[in-house]
């Protein structure tokens, strides 16, 4: 193995009201199954947010949030089978999980029974903190590195790796395809995810927003309609016809007018998580259609890897905005005003 120097820089929150800021600190010494990644680029999920700011009242101080990470891998173990010095390479929202569990052995890593480890926050049942993709590099087990193909655009392949596997598996999961109707809710780093992929999955997609100078931009992305959610008539007009609904909103809102759009037996399922619960649903909206409510979260290694696989087959990447570190404080607040075309990323050569 090469010199790997565990000496980190980042960003991170030291308190839930504190601006990000520099921050330093050292990773583990690769052991003999762990790839260090040097990081190029990162990109800026709604869940970084939430965890800065402990709206999820789980948030391990100080906190350095990024799990949209690629970069270059600078050393490995010596029992690393499938990575070598050089390679491009990417790291989502996991860097490990129990792996004996019967949940594991099913490659769904992120509802592992023991509880998977977050790239940031550490893992969900206790344990030491980790620290994610805000920061100049980053040492994970080789079985949670996944192989990235489209290099050329390595900028806007980073938000792939949360806001794209967080869509496109539970499009899968509810075998979306051709002759679908597909409504995608909320145009934001997940969302504008949603609308390319399902409708690179053959899916007649319906762009909902609360935004409606988006429009032209979800059209664009590969919807073919789009409702502007909070205008009853044109949401009444898709009355019981959709096939699925993924649901991606980063706030609180009223579930029903959605539910009232599925067809018998379909299902919505929601993926945002946002800080306060949703007012709704009401029984009546699914019972009178023996309709369902479900959530989803992320996806496992091996299904991002298809994942990243499929995005560079259809040449799917993010629609992005660089941004230099510094400039982190400004893009959350951009972010909590939906002023976002579709998904900031850290250029991490401007961390200093
Ligand atoms: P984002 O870029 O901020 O997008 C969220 C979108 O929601 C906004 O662009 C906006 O779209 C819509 N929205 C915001 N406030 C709204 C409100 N009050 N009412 C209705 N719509 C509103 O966020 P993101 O990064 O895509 O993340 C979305 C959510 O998913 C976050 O809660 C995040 O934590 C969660 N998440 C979950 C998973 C998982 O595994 N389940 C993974 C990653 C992220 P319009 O302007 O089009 O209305
Ligand atoms: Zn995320």
């Amino acid at each position: 193995m090469t010199q790997y120097k565990p000496q980190t820089r980042a960003y991170a929150a030291q308190q839930a009201t504190a601006p990000l800021a520099p921050f330093s600190f050292e990773r583990r010494v690769p052991g003999p199954n762990d790839v260090a990644i040097e990081i190029l680029f990162c990109g800026v999920c709604h869940s970084d947010l939430h965890t800065a700011r402990n709206e999820w009242h789980n948030t391990i101080y100080p906190s350095v949030p990024g799990h949209e990470i690629v970069g270059r891998v600078v050393a490995v173990g010596d029992a690393v089978k499938n990575f070598k010095e050089g390679d491009t390479v990417g790291v989502g929202c996991m860097v490990d999980s129990c792996q004996h569990c019967a949940t594991c052995a099913e490659g769904l890593e992120q509802y592992c029974e023991n509880g998977f480890t977050g790239t940031y926050n550490g893992p969900l049942f206790g344990g030491e903190n980790t620290y994610g993709g805000y920061s100049s590099s980053i040492v994970v087990s080789e079985k949670f590195v996944l192989k990235v193909s489209h290099t050329d655009k390595l900028a806007a392949v980073a938000p792939l790796l949360c806001a794209g596997i967080t869509t496109y598996s539970p499009l899968r999961q509810w075998g979306v395809g051709k002759g679908h109707k597909v409504g995608i809710v909320g145009l934001g780093g997940l969302g504008h995810m949603g609308v390319k992929i399902a409708a690179a999955m053959g899916a007649h997609v319906v762009l909902f927003t609360t935004s409606p100078d988006k429009k032209a931009d979800a059209l664009r992305l590969g919807a073919k309609e789009v409702v502007v959610s909070k205008n009853e008539d044109e949401m009444a007009a898709h009355a019981n016809s959709f096939d699925f609904i993924l649901n991606t909103v980063a706030a609180s809102h009223n579930l029903d007018p959605f539910i009232a759009l599925l067809k018998r037996d379909a299902t919505m399922t929601l993926v945002g998580a946002p800080e306060f619960p949703h007012p709704s649903p009401g029984v009546f909206g699914l019972i009178m259609g023996r309709k369902r409510l479900a959530g989803s979260l992320i996806g496992g290694v091996a299904e991002t890897q298809e994942m990243l696989d499929f995005c560079a087959q259809h040449d799917i990447v993010s629609d992005i905005e660089m941004i230099r570190m510094d400039q982190i404080n400004e893009a959350y607040e951009r972010m909590l005003k939906s002023d976002v075309k579709y998904r900031f990323v850290i250029d991490m050569a401007t961390l200093g």
